[in-house]
């Protein structure tokens, strides 16, 4: 007798993948150890004096990234609202008054399907935000040195378990980081140096001086030397990728609106923001940590879809 063959539905296989997912255990031991890296983040931050503000989720005005993602704006009485992609606009604002926060923000990003084979990529995750009033590179460059040392050493403490349930090794790297430039990494290794250096490195380093055209325009510019910024990235090794961008910010109107102008974005959507900036932004730096990347680099996760529970994997249906 010829079978009869089952078409499931895809919610019914979705359905399935979360019933499964949630009877391995491996999602407990990660969820352990993504609560131990938030702790340790918010433990260093509040000892440091930082306060910590809750997340902004919607607004007229957000980044404009440097990468192309689907348009998530919508319309509320009249006004064009969406999802915050970072929070950056709002923390220039916001330190102003307040001199150092934090906050845990969750941002939408609609990547391109393509991005999933990365590993590094969903279209919904988590930031530790920060942003500090004054703040020069070398500062930033040293509180990023101190957290990650910070959460490491902590992980080491609290989570010999789940380190041994992932197999992986944590060592703690030694400070300051290694520094290298945008310009020396593409020099040496070319256009692919992000991957190239991530694989060969064996402790996360710091990329700087990225610049201008492969940045957003809220990134200073380094007033000695044109179009390269006094900015960083982050980046984990062993082929985990990057895990962390900022840097100083651009806070005069007049070189704003320019730096706008030449990434050819329009300024009227950046209008509330550009106000502001002309009755004035303090100096400022900051930057963010992916808290789903961080999370799979500790643990040593193939995919970052592993290091949260309901991943947003791009280009999929996900719940
Ligand atoms: N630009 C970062 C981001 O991608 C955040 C920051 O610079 O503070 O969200
Ligand atoms: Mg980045």
């Amino acid at each position: 007798m010829a079978k009869v063959k089952v078409v499931k539905s895809r919610e019914e296989l979705l359905a399935r993948k979360y019933y499964e997912r949630f009877r391995n255990p491996a999602i407990k031991e990660m969820l352990i150890v993504k609560t131990q890296i938030r702790k340790a983040m918010a433990n260093y931050l509040y000892n440091n004096s930082f306060l910590e503000i809750s997340a902004v989720m919607i607004s007229p005005e957000t980044d404009p990234l440097c990468h192309d993602v689907f348009s998530t704006d919508f319309e509320y009485y009249g006004e064009t609202y969406t999802p915050t992609k970072s929070m950056i606009l709002h923390k220039m604002i916001a330190v102003s008054g307040i001199d150092k926060f934090f906050c845990f923000s969750p941002n939408l990003r609609l990547e391109e399907k393509e991005t999933a084979d990365s590993g590094r990529h969903l279209f919904e995750f988590t930031q530790l935000d920060l942003e500090v009033k004054d703040a020069h590179r070398d500062d930033l460059l040293k509180l990023g040195e101190e957290i990650y040392i910070h959460v490491f050493t902590e992980i080491k403490k609290n989570c010999k378990k789940q380190l041994d349930f992932f197999n992986r090794e944590l060592k703690i790297p030694e400070t300051p980081f290694k520094r290298i430039t945008f310009e020396e990494a593409m020099d040496k290794f070319g256009k692919n140096f992000e991957v190239i250096l991530s694989e060969k490195m064996e402790e996360p380093f710091w990329l700087i001086d990225i610049p201008d055209w492969k940045r957003e325009f809220y990134d200073k510019e380094d007033p000695k030397r044109p179009k390269i910024l006094l900015d960083m990235d982050l980046i984990y090794p062993q082929g985990f990728g990057e895990g962390l961008s900022g840097g100083m910010r651009e806070n005069e109107y007049e070189k704003i609106k320019e730096r706008i102008i030449r990434q050819k974005l329009d300024p009227n959507d950046y209008k509330l923001y550009l106000e502001l900036a002309k009755l004035g932004l303090p100096p400022s730096g900051g930057f963010g940590i992916g808290i789903e990347r961080i999370t799979r680099y500790i643990c040593g996760l193939k995919h970052v879809k592993d290091a949260t529970l309901f991943p947003k994997i791009p280009g999929e249906l996900s719940l």
